[in-house]
């Protein structure tokens, strides 16, 4: 395994010019190319285990590459959202996790490996224990102590530095883990996406002043995207939402992909970037919609939460798409009704029932508690004076605000989606909305997977947990503290879902399990294992498909695998001394000349295929 390991991290620090490699990395990387060297490291398919039978259709058909990693023998699934990594997913997950190791030593952080146990008693003093039935898995010991499995760990890592760091002296502080966590989800989902048990990498930082905390993020992002570089997708860093971690600076990293859960929002003009979560799309003068039916126009109903407001929100319900003449399906956008109503629950499913209950009317008269209200918000782009529009709205009305005289309900509150002189969106932001930030571009909103989290937390759990130390002037003072999280099994299923086509899977060289994979043909065995140990002995992580199957077979296998670069000794090999190479991402199929031996001209091209995976 540590072998693995090191190998790894020799190919991947070659790669980069002038990065300079701490005590440790050298010492891996003078391991790394005494093992290459030698020959009986090749690894074999034959002894490598790789179980292709067995493998169960998943039910959810959109699941294509969760399907690919089970086909190809990466992943087996345990218990719903639960997985076991085989021999080919833990080889892709511990090179990911050296290419993690190397860019945490980059900004001078100590790996560390936190108990997966935690105490409900510690999250209660951050309050985030929240009792039972949600995400937290909880159970207790022999004397009835309660205990958790952690989700995540700032509670445990708060906790120990504050009982061992004294002085400022003692500061800055950086501190990761690579471990497994754990989440009950209640729709476990996608494979690796979404699972209850997941390895996450996560960066702990804890700095004497706010401003020390700010420069630390800054390294912390830089450090995340030299990561994210080597892996040579596309991403997306966005402004994110701290949610319950808490903290006022967070972003996000994401991965374009239909598969993801969440909206990112970009502007090709100045390159603002934004988690549809947090973004609300204002503009001076909106554009009128005109609404002629029914089905033009859209109502969302919400209920606060001492559920005496009922919230009814209009909408156009489709936006004519910018360019062409498709029209998009305009959703309610949650950030504006919070603008304007703070205490709005969105959790409740069945907000007029919830409201009708809460404040039942008089038989009689139908009138309702004094306390009951109705609060109405009309996006700005309706046109209120057209007679046509009052009319279906009006028709439109919850039959539940109906009156004995046939008449509705009346309205309390008339509230107009407006902020600093501008007219808020009541919808969320679809791909052509004007950037909120230069106003010029326009925005394209892609969806996207979620691979890494930074957030500034600044005391948010330093003080509910004493974590201080003593200044140089003698006083004391509460640290100011960062998290930051790489899902590392989630990357995984990231990756595979896009990267995979039709024939298999792909990756990244610098994290594919092997980078070549040498397949011979009948007879050409002898020939082909030469091939392999000169390839690895040259830094080429290859593996040698002794296996006895037809060729044909073998060729269908690689490609689900996804090695990066196929090498095939056919009948071409025999008559002519050449060798097949294939790369399917980069859609080449050619022969290399050989005479008969392994010359550098495939080294060479093999090395320089490698460069653009
Ligand atoms: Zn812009």
């Amino acid at each position: 395994m540590y072998h693995q390991v090191g190998l790894v991290r020799c190919l991947s620090s070659s790669r980069i010019t002038g990065h300079s490699l701490s005590p440790l990395a050298r010492n891996v990387s003078r391991t790394c190319s005494r093992s290459t060297t030698s020959s009986s490291s090749i690894q074999r398919l034959s002894r490598f285990w790789i179980p292709t039978v067995g493998a169960e259709r998943s039910r959810d058909a959109k699941d294509e590459s969760h399907e690919l990693l089970i086909r190809a023998g990466y992943v087996r699934q345990a218990h719903a959202g639960i997985f076991h990594m085989l021999p080919l997913g833990n080889r892709v997950q511990q090179k990911l996790e050296a290419l993690i190791d190397k860019h945490m030593e980059s900004i001078g952080a100590a790996k560390v490996s936190l108990s997966t146990i935690s105490s409900e008693e510690l999250w209660k003093k951050t309050g985030r224990f929240v009792g039972h039935g949600g995400e937290l898995f909880g159970f207790h010991d022999r004397k009835d102590a309660k205990f958790l499995l952690s989700p995540t760990h700032e509670e445990e890592i708060t906790s120990l530095v504050a009982s061992t760091v004294q002085s400022y002296k003692d500061l800055p502080l950086r501190l990761y883990q690579i471990g497994r966590k754990f989440r009950d989800e209640a729709r476990p989902r996608q494979g690796l996406l979404r699972g209850r048990e997941f390895t996450m990498k996560d960066l702990y930082t804890f700095d004497i002043t706010e401003q020390q905390a700010r420069q630390t993020y800054e390294e912390v992002r830089q450090a995340y995207r030299a990561l994210l570089d080597e892996l040579k997708l596309p991403y997306l860093v966005a402004e994110a939402d701290s949610g319950n971690i808490g903290g006022t600076l967070s972003h996000e990293y994401h991965f374009v992909s239909a598969k993801g859960e969440d909206n990112v929002i970009s502007c090709g003009s100045c390159g603002y970037t934004i988690n549809d979560e947090l973004a609300i799309t204002s503009v001076d003068q909106p554009d009128q919609i005109p609404i002629e039916h029914k089905k033009d126009l859209s109502r969302w109903i919400g209920v606060t939460k001492d559920r005496n407001s009922l919230v009814i929100a209009w909408f156009p319900t489709t936006t004519q798409q910018h360019s062409g003449n498709d029209s998009i399906r305009n959703e309610v956008n949650p950030n504006v009704i919070k603008a304007l109503v703070p205490d709005v629950d969105l959790s409740v499913e069945n907000p007029l029932e919830t409201w009708d209950k809460a404040n039942p009317r008089r038989e009689e008269t139908g009138s309702r508690p004094s306390s009951a209200q109705i609060i109405e918000i009309n996006d700005e782009r309706l046109p209120f004076s057209a007679s046509t529009f009052t009319f279906l709205q009006q028709k439109l009305q919850p039959r539940e605000l109906l009156l004995p005289s046939g008449k509705f309900n009346s309205i309390q509150f008339q509230l107009r989606p407006r902020k600093n002189g501008k007219s808020m969106q009541l919808t969320r932001t679809l791909t052509g909305d004007p950037c909120q930030k230069c106003g010029d571009g326009k925005v394209t909103v892609d969806r996207a997977i979620e691979v890494g989290h930074t957030f500034h937390l600044s005391t948010r759990y330093s003080v509910p947990l004493s974590a201080t130390f003593v200044d140089s002037n003698d006083v004391r003072q509460t640290i100011e503290m960062g998290c930051h999280g790489i899902g590392v099994s989630r990357l995984v299923g990231a990756i595979a879902s896009m990267l995979s086509d039709a024939k298999g899977l792909n990756w990244p060289a610098v994290i594919a399990p092997f980078s070549a994979v040498v397949v011979p043909a009948n007879g050409n065995e002898d020939a082909a294992e030469d091939v392999a140990k000169k390839l690895l002995s040259n830094g080429i992580d290859t593996v040698l498909d002794d296996r006895k199957k037809p060729m044909g077979w073998k060729l269908n296998d690689a490609d689900l695998v996804g090695y990066p670069l196929i090498v095939v000794l056919g009948r071409a090999w025999k008559t002519e001394g050449k060798v097949e190479v294939q790369c399917r991402r980069l859609g080449i199929k050619e022969e290399i000349q050989c005479g008969g031996d392994v010359s550098s001209a495939l080294e060479q091209r093999l090395q320089n295929l490698l460069m653009q995976l």
